[in-house]
């Protein structure tokens, strides 16, 4: 225990002594109070995943950028007689309907991407996954990189460019087999072969927003990354959150910013403004106790 500054400095305050003899008590410090609403061991990305273990993550495009896949909205469209037509028209229901032949130009071109890879952001999510903290991954994804990296449990709001069906006969075909073909990918049946992505003018699947919604509510903790919160459907799907830590990563913030802000219904949310593949690649997946023992009372997480 630390003794009491005895006496003062030339220009500080005057100090109360410590009475000499065998009844002089022990001077103790007392511990500083703690804030209001703070976080059990710190504020930062790690202490908030060492003492939760319910993670889920939703991710947008952001993810799928640091792999070097482009949003596919910045992609110039395709130019006919009128002018430039935007993706937003060239993947829409309709388009696939009456265009079918430029559909499939623009999304070979644009939107399927077989040479990319995952990145430091799927890698972590992933083992996140397999040290038991992390229960789902929710993304607006389409290109299947969660799971190249070994995540499981993976929501797909969007589809997936790995899954192909036959309208008619339901026979399924690998993302290699829709790319190489030449054209309209034909079904030998006769039939054109959809990509099960959701197109503009097409509902999300609700079977699949519902399951990302029962994740997100029985999450203890939520990161959002790579995607801004006021688009849709991020916002709707957030508010069913209960739990206790949000972290939002997202470059778009000013660079190299890391604040807390006050979140909906009193939660704090961490904010950081830095690359998502970065921030996760400093993260260590810890090991978790067993269920049971001591958790989030601010020492969880570290190994035993
Ligand atoms: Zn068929």
């Amino acid at each position: 225990m630390k003794h009491a500054n005895r006496g003062s400095g030339p220009t500080g305050p005057p100090r109360h002594r410590q009475p000499a003899g065998p009844y002089a008590p022990e001077p103790i410090e007392l511990p500083t109070p703690p804030l209001l609403d703070a976080f059990p061991r710190g504020d930062d990305l790690q202490s908030m995943i060492d003492c939760s273990r319910r993670i889920v993550f939703f991710g947008g495009a952001g993810v799928s950028t640091e792999s070097g896949i482009p949003d596919f909205r910045s992609a110039d469209g395709l130019y006919a007689s009128g002018g430039p037509i935007p993706p937003e028209v060239i993947l829409s229901r309709t388009y696939f309907r009456e265009q079918t032949d430029e559909f499939f130009a623009f999304y070979r071109e644009n939107v399927v991407h077989p040479e990319a890879r995952p990145n430091a952001a799927h890698l972590k999510l992933a083992e996140l996954e397999r040290s038991g903290r992390l229960k789902a991954v929710i993304t607006q994804n389409i290109d299947g990189l969660h799971q190249a990296a070994g995540s499981v449990n993976v929501i797909e709001l969007h589809g997936s460019v790995h899954r192909n069906r036959c309208a008619m006969c339901c026979k399924n075909y690998s993302l290699a087999w829709v790319y190489k073909a030449e054209g309209i990918p034909a079904c030998p049946c006769g039939n054109i072969i959809k990509p099960d992505v959701v197109l503009y003018e097409e509902p999300l699947d609700s079977a699949v927003v519902a399951s990302a919604a029962k994740a997100i509510a029985g999450a203890d903790m939520l990161i959002i990354g790579g995607t801004s919160l006021e688009v849709y459907p991020a916002a709707g799907l957030v508010e069913y959150f209960r739990g206790r830590h949000l972290a939002i990563i997202n470059k778009v913030e000013p660079e190299g910013v890391e604040v807390l802000k006050k979140g909906k219904r009193g939660k704090r949310t961490l904010i950081i403004a830095r690359p998502i593949g970065e921030v996760l690649a400093e993260i260590e997946a810890t090991p978790m106790r067993p269920a049971g023992g001591v958790n989030g009372a601010g020492r969880g997480g570290q190994p035993a």
